[in-house]
C-alpha cells in the first residue's frame, strides 16, 4: 500500500530517513548498526477454511523493529498490498514515534496481505484467530502488544484477546490495545488520533501566530481521524471548507457544518451530496487556497507533481505517509509548515498506551483523564520536535526522526550493546 508504483519503496524511505536523523545527531556506528533494521521478522502461512469448506492460504507477517525502550507497539494491517518491506517500514516508524511522544514501547507492525472486503465476518475471526496463534510465541503484555490499522478494527482486537487469553488460560486484556470499552478498552481511543492532530494544529498555528479562529481547513479522508479532527477544529470557530471521502470530495467557501455532515455520512455512508455544499474533483481539494491542509487517507497523495501546487499555510500529516521526500523538499521550500505523522498521528499510540496502563493496573480512567493527559503529552512533543527545528535548523520531518531516534539511542547507550 505504501509503495505505489510511481514511489519508492516504504520500505527504503524509512532507512533514507533514519541515515538523515542519525547523521544530525552523529550517531556512532555501533549505535546506528544497532537500531536502525528490525529486532525479528516473523512470516506466517495461514491456512483458513473458507465458507465454500476449500481450504485458503493467506501469507501474514509480525515486526518487532525494536524493544530497546519497552515492549514492541504497533497495528495490524489487512489489505491486498500488504507486503513485508511495508510491514517493516511501518514498524521502523512505530519506534520513532513512540520515541517521539516519549512512550515506553519500541515499534512493532504485523499485516495480513487478504482483501477483507470479499470475506465474511466468519472468515475474518478464522482468519484473526489463525493469525493469532502464528504469532503467538511472539506477543504479550510484555512483549509486543498489536492494535488495529487499515481494515482491522476492535472486534479483530476482541478475538486476538480471546485466542490469546484461551492459550494462557485467564484473560488477558493487555495483550492488544483498541479493544472494545467492555473488554478493557480505554475512554478516549476511538477519538485519539483525530484529537491528536488538532493539538498540533493548535501548536503550529500558535507558533505561527495564526489565529485559529476562521482559518481555513480542508480534510481529505473523512474517516475515523479525519472527521474527529475536523469537528474539533469546526469547534473553535474554524471554517472547514472541503473534505472528501473515497467516494467524493465537498465544497463550500464559507465553512461546512461539521456536526450535521457526520450526521449525513452516517446515514448515507459518503459525503457527496450534503445540503449545502458542491462538489469538486479530488485533485481540486488538494489545491484549494487554506491554512490547514489536513491529508487523513492515503500514503504518497502530495508528491512531487502537485505539491508546487499546494496552497496551505500548514499541512498536518494525520495519515501515515502522505507526502512523499520529494514533496517534502517542495513544499518545504514554499515555506509550508508541515507537522509530520510521527509527531501528527502521534496520540492514537499515545492513547493506546494509557489503555494499556489502565488493564495492567486494572483502573480505569474517566474520559476527560485521558484527554488531558493526551493534550499534556501531543504538546510537550510538538514542543520538543520544534525546538529541534529551530535550534538545529532542520525541516519538521529530519526533528521528529531526530528526537525518536535520540531517544531510542540513548536507551541503547544506557543498556549497552551485547558483546
Ligand atoms: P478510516 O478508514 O476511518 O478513514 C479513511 C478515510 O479516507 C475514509 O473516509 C475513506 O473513504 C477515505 N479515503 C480513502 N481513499 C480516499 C481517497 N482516494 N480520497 C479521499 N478520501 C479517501 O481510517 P482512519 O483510521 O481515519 O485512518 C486514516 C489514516 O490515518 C491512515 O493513513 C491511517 O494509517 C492513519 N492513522 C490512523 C490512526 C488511527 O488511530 N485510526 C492512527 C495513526 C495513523
Amino acid at each position: 500500500m505504501l509503495a505505489a508504483a510511481s514511489h519508492k519503496n516504504a520500505y527504503d524511505v524509512a532507512l533514507e530517513n533514519f541515515e538523515i536523523a542519525a547523521n544530525a545527531l552523529d550517531l556512532e556506528h555501533d549505535v546506528r548498526e544497532t537500531i536502525k533494521y528490525p529486532e525479528r521478522v516473523l512470516m506466517v502461512t495461514l491456512p483458513v477454511r473458507m465458507n465454500d469448506g476449500r481450504v485458503k492460504r493467506f501469507e501474514g507477517y509480525r515486526v518487532q523493529h525494536s524493544t530497546v525502550r519497552g515492549p514492541a507497539k504497533g497495528g495490524i494491517r489487512y489489505h491486498p498490498n500488504v507486503t513485508l518491506d511495508e510491514v517493516k517500514a511501518l514498524a521502523t516508524w512505530m519506534t520513532w514515534k513512540c520515541g517521539v511522544v516519549n512512550i515506553p514501547f519500541g515499534g512493532a507492525k504485523g499485516g495480513v496481505t487478504c482483501n477483507p472486503k470479499e470475506m465474511t465476518l466468519g472468515e475474518l475471526e478464522h482468519l484473526t484467530r489463525r493469525y493469532t496463534s502464528a504469532i503467538l510465541p511472539l506477543i504479550g503484555p510484555e512483549k509486543d502488544i498489536p492494535a488495529p490499522d487499515v481494515y482491522t478494527n476492535s472486534q479483530t482486537m476482541a478475538w486476538i484477546m480471546d485466542t490469546y487469553s484461551i492459550t494462557k488460560g485467564y484473560p488477558i486484556p493487555g495483550v492488544v490495545t483498541g479493544k472494545p470499552i467492555a473488554l478493557g478498552g480505554s475512554l478516549g481511543r476511538n477519538e485519539a488520533t483525530g484529537r491528536g492532530v488538532f493539538y498540533t494544529v493548535q501548536c503550529a498555528a500558535e507558533f505561527l501566530r495564526l489565529p485559529l479562529k476562521a482559518v481555513r481547513v480542508v480534510v481529505q479522508g473523512f474517516g475515523n481521524v479525519g472527521s474527529i479532527a475536523a469537528q474539533m477544529l469546526h469547534s473553535i470557530d474554524c471554517h472547514v471548507i472541503a473534505v472528501s471521502d473515497s467516494t467524493g470530495s465537498i465544497y463550500n467557501p464559507h465553512g461546512l457544518d461539521i456536526p450535521s455532515l457526520m450526521i449525513h455520512k452516517t446515514q448515507t455512508g459518503r459525503v457527496a451530496d450534503f445540503p449545502g455544499s458542491e462538489p469538486i474533483r479530488a485533485e481540486e481539494l488538494l489545491r484549494l487556497e487554506c491554512e490547514v491542509l489536513i491529508p487523513a487517507a492515503l500514503e504518497n497523495v502530495i508528491d512531487e507533481d502537485n505539491a508546487g501546487r499546494v496552497n496551505a499555510r500548514i499541512v498536518a500529516e494525520a495519515a501515515n505517509g502522505p507526502v512523499t521526500p520529494g514533496a517534502d523538499r517542495i513544499l518545504d521550500s514554499r515555506e509550508t509548515f508541515l507537522i509530520p505523522d510521527i509527531l501528527c498521528n502521534a496520540g492514537g499510540v499515545t492513547v493506546s498506551y494509557f489503555e494499556w496502563v489502565q488493564d495492567e493496573q486494572h483502573l480505569f480512567w474517566e474520559s476527560q483523564d485521558v484527554y488531558h493527559r493526551l493534550e499534556r503529552v501531543m504538546k510537550t512533543a510538538f514542543a520538543e520536535v520544534l525546538k529541534i527545528h529551530l535550534d538545529r535548523r532542520v525541516d519538521m520531518r529530519a526533528a521528529a526522526n531526530m528526537l525518536g531516534v535520540g531517544r531510542v539511542a540513548e536507551a541503547l547507550r544506557l543498556r549497552g550493546i551485547y558483546p
